[in-house]
């Protein structure tokens, strides 16, 4: 409260504006009327009430903010702005970028969520995962070496969310087959796709040989995840998001295109790309192409 009164006077000595205290009163929002009334007795000002219809910044003043209903003006005019967007012809990198547009575009509009005004994605990372995933969801990973697109596609495999045929045909769609388009052996599932199959085998034997980590045998995504924790390199952990995005992509292409399937179609791609990315991304450590090629090993 001293402080309260001493920023009082400090702006009346710079500006030359005084208060008057006996035409001011004091507002609560989310205290006590006797608080209030003890504030206003302390500064010489009347202690009065906000109107009930009152809003600052499109929500309401004084507003219980845990109940839905208080959320609706904002929500409304969240919908406003994105009522001219058709977000299911977006990629999930689209609706991203979107949704952070118009609500940078809020500008009257504070984000509060963890109480610090800034919107950042990791708070909104963190506030799904505590709100709207099963306590068994594996954490959300988000790399900042590598494109939003290839985070996101991480994001679903970790969640066994990502087209397979198996996937489709659980979703009630019509597959022909269940065969692995890469191998023809196996299902088109995500334990096999990531893990036993013998195309797989073959694009890791090749990363392994990069990236100089010959002890370690090819586990399936999430057990990979486990054992990344255990790294905490940045870059390796880019590396292995690339190699499974990379990995799909030539499952697609060869599900769509008809492609021909050579493990050097997927790994090649992995060591140029996550040279490209890296390297621009990462200010802050010194890239050489020709020594990438051999191995990024230097930099783990
Ligand atoms: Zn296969």
């Amino acid at each position: 409260m001293e402080i309260m009164q001493q920023a009082l006077q400090i702006f009346y000595a710079i500006s030359g504006l005084k208060i008057n205290l006996l035409k001011s009163s004091v507002f609560g929002i989310g205290v006590d009327r006797d608080e209030v009334e003890g504030l206003g007795r302390h500064f010489g000002c009347k202690a009065d009430s906000l109107p009930m219809a009152m809003s600052y910044l499109g929500i309401p003043v004084g507003a219980r903010m845990n109940r839905i209903k208080e959320w609706k003006p904002l929500f409304n005019k969240l919908s406003k702005r994105l009522a001219g967007w058709n977000a299911k012809l977006l990629s999930i990198g689209g609706r991203l970028t979107l949704l952070s547009a118009v609500l940078g575009s809020l500008d009257c509009w504070k984000w509060s969520l963890e109480g610090k005004h800034i919107f950042t994605v990791r708070n909104v990372r963190h506030y799904i995962d505590r709100t709207s995933l099963t306590v068994s969801s594996p954490p959300t990973r988000w790399n900042p070496l590598i494109p939003k697109k290839v985070n996101m596609f991480i994001w679903r495999l970790l969640r066994n969310a990502i087209p397979t045929r198996m996937n489709l045909f659980a979703r009630g769609i019509d597959v022909n087959t269940f065969m692995c388009v890469l191998c023809t052996a196996g299902i088109d599932f995500n334990d096999h796709l990531f893990g036993s199959c013998s195309f797989s085998i073959q694009v890791w034997k090749k990363l392994r040989s990069w990236l100089q980590i010959d002890d370690l045998s090819l586990a399936l995504p999430h057990q990979m995840m486990a054992w990344l924790d255990t790294y905490h390199k940045e870059i390796l952990e880019a590396i292995f998001f690339l190699w499974w995005w990379c990995f799909w992509k030539h499952r697609n292409n060869l599900v769509f295109e008809k492609e021909a399937t050579s493990s050097k179609n997927v790994f090649s791609p992995i060591v140029s790309l996550s040279f490209l990315w890296m390297s621009s991304r990462c200010k802050s450590t010194i890239f050489s192409w020709p020594l990438w090629r051999i191995s990024p090993r230097h930099l783990m």
